[in-house]
């Protein structure tokens, strides 16, 4: 696999991995906004790690929260499609 097919499979398998944690999620913006800011601010934390600033509760795997970036934001894009077909 290629770069970019390694990464576009990482966030195919976390989309499945958050379907079996939470079920199929729907949710207004704001609050999708409010999951899509948390991850994002993991990647702050995951970046800041790697110069030995923060806590050591936050975050450290930069290409994990990533991932958890991506999928969530394909996840609400699946809800988009969903509502633009209705
Ligand atoms: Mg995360």
């Amino acid at each position: 696999m290629n770069l970019e097919e390694q990464v576009v499979h990482s966030i195919t398998d976390e989309r499945y991995r958050q379907n079996e944690k939470w079920g199929m999620q729907r949710h207004d913006y704001g609050t999708w906004l409010t999951i899509l800011v948390e991850e994002v601010g993991e990647v702050a934390q995951a970046m800041q790690a790697q110069k030995g600033w923060g806590k050591d509760s936050d975050k450290d795997d930069l290409y994990e929260e990533l991932i958890h970036v991506a999928a969530v934001a394909a996840a609400i894009a699946e809800q988009v499609l969903e509502e633009n077909q209705n």
